[in-house]
C-alpha cells in the first residue's frame, strides 16, 4: 500500500522509526553497504541559476570560472583509471549555453555546437578507459537524454524539493528557474519514459518543512511506481560556507539527517537505494547506518567534491571500519545498480560490453 503523509508523520513520532527502517533495509539490501569509486569531473561551473546555497556556480569572468577542455578531462580519466575508479561523474551548471555567449564560443572552439554533443564525446572517452559515465547536467530535453542514454550507464538530477514555496521571493530557489519543481518532475518523468536508470534526491535544510520533505519523497515514489527507473535517492544536507547567500543559515543536525534517511527508507519502495554522502556528515556515519541507509554514493580517490569542496571524502578504509563495526561489509558498486542492469530495457546495447568490463574489474 502506498504510504501517505499521515503515515510518515506517525512514523516520525514513533521511537521505533530507525528500527523499522533498518528492518526494511536489511530485508532488501542485506548486510553489505556500497559506494561507487568515482572521478568527479566539473565540466563547467557556469550556470544560469542562482541558488542561495550554491558555492559551485560562476558567471563568465568571475574568479574560479572553469570549463574543462578535453585534454583536462583525459588527464583526470587517466588518473581515475589508474586508481581503479569505475564511475565518471560529469557535473555541470544548468543551461550555460542559453545564458552565456562566451561559453557558446568555448564550445565552438572545442568543435561542438552544444553542451550535449560535447558531453557525448567526453562520455565516449570515459568509456574507452573503462569508466562508466553518470552525467548530471541539470534540466535536459527528451532529445538530450536520448543522446546521453547511449553513453551513460545512468543519469542524475536532484529533485531537491517538490515545494514551489522555495521559489518565492526570499527563498533559495527564487533566482533559479530550473529549480521549479514542475520542471524537475517533468524531466524525471521523461527519463522514466526513456527507461534511463536514474539517480535523484532531496536537499534538506534549505528552508523546507518536514511535510515538504515527505511530499518530495512521495513524489519520487510515484515516479518510480509509474516508470520503475529510480535506482537511488540521495538525502543530502545543506552545508553553510563563506560566500553564499545562506552563509549563516543553520545546518541540519546529524540526527535530523538520519531521521530523514529513515523516512526515505520507509516511504520509498525497498528496491530504491537510499544514500547519504558520508563527507557531509563525517561524525554521523554510524547513526546513518542505524537509520537504514544502504549506500554512501560516489567517493573519489582522485578528485574533491567540487560541490562541497570544504568537505573531503572519507578514507575508504576508515569508512569500511565504521561499517564493519556496525555489522556490515563495505563493497564498491557500479553507477548502474544490478536491478536495472538485469532489465534489458534499461541498458542501451552499446553499453553491454563496458558495463560487463567494469563489473569484472570491480570484482577482480
Ligand atoms: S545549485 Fe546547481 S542550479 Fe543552483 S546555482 Fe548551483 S550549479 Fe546552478
Amino acid at each position: 500500500m502506498t504510504p501517505t503523509l499521515a503515515d510518515a508523520r506517525r512514523w516520525l513520532d514513533d521511537p521505533a522509526l530507525f528500527e523499522r527502517a533498518r528492518r526494511v533495509r536489511d530485508d532488501a539490501w542485506g548486510a553489505t553497504l556500497t559506494y561507487s569509486p568515482k572521478v568527479f569531473l566539473p565540466i563547467t561551473n557556469l550556470c544560469r541559476n542562482r541558488c542561495d546555497y550554491c558555492s559551485y556556480r560562476r558567471s563568465p569572468g568571475e574568479p574560479g570560472e572553469r570549463t574543462m577542455a578535453r585534454d583536462e578531462v583525459d588527464a583526470e580519466l587517466s588518473r581515475a583509471e589508474a586508481a581503479g575508479c569505475k564511475e565518471a561523474l560529469l557535473c555541470l551548471g544548468d543551461k550555460p549555453e542559453k545564458a552565456f555567449s562566451s561559453y557558446r564560443r568555448t564550445l565552438e572552439g572545442f568543435g561542438h555546437a552544444g553542451t550535449v554533443s560535447y558531453l557525448v564525446e567526453l562520455c565516449e572517452r570515459a568509456l574507452a578507459r573503462g569508466l562508466l559515465p553518470h552525467t548530471n547536467a541539470g534540466i535536459l530535453t527528451r532529445d538530450d537524454m536520448r543522446a546521453l542514454r547511449r553513453v551513460n550507464a545512468s543519469l542524475g538530477l536532484m529533485l531537491e524539493s517538490a515545494s514551489p514555496r522555495l521559489c518565492e521571493p526570499g527563498m533559495p530557489h527564487h533566482k533559479a528557474p530550473d529549480k521549479r519543481p514542475q520542471v524537475r518532475l517533468a524531466m524525471l518523468a521523461e527519463a522514466g519514459r526513456l527507461k534511463i536508470p536514474f539517480t535523484t534526491g532531496i536537499l534538506i535544510g534549505i528552508g523546507e518543512t518536514m511535510d515538504e520533505r515527505i511530499e518530495a519523497l512521495l513524489a519520487i515514489r510515484a515516479l518510480h511506481e509509474e516508470h520503475g527507473h529510480i535506482q537511488e535517492v540521495i538525502v543530502q544536507s545543506f552545508r553553510a560556507r563563506p560566500g553564499i547567500v545562506m552563509d549563516r543559515a543553520p545546518e541540519p543536525s546529524d540526527h535530523d539527517l538520519a531521521a530523514t534517511v529513515a523516512l526515505a527508507r520507509l516511504l520509498l519502495p525497498p528496491d530504491v537505494s537510499v544514500q547519504a554522502p558520508p563527507n557531509l556528515s563525517p561524525e554521523g556515519t554510524s547513526l546513518l547506518i542505524s537509520a537504514g541507509l544502504n549506500d554512501w554514493g560516489g567517493i573519489s580517490p582522485v578528485t574533491p567534491d567540487f560541490i562541497n569542496h570544504l568537505h573531503p571524502w572519507p578514507v575508504v578504509s576508515q569508512l569500511r571500519a565504521t561499517c564493519e563495526a556496525a555489522g556490515f561489509a563495505l563493497a564498491p558498486r557500479l553507477c548502474v545498480y544490478p536491478g536495472h542492469m538485469a532489465r534489458r530495457e534499461f541498458v542501451d546495447p552499446s553499453l553491454d560490453a563496458p558495463i560487463a568490463r567494469a563489473a569484472r574489474e570491480l570484482c577482480a
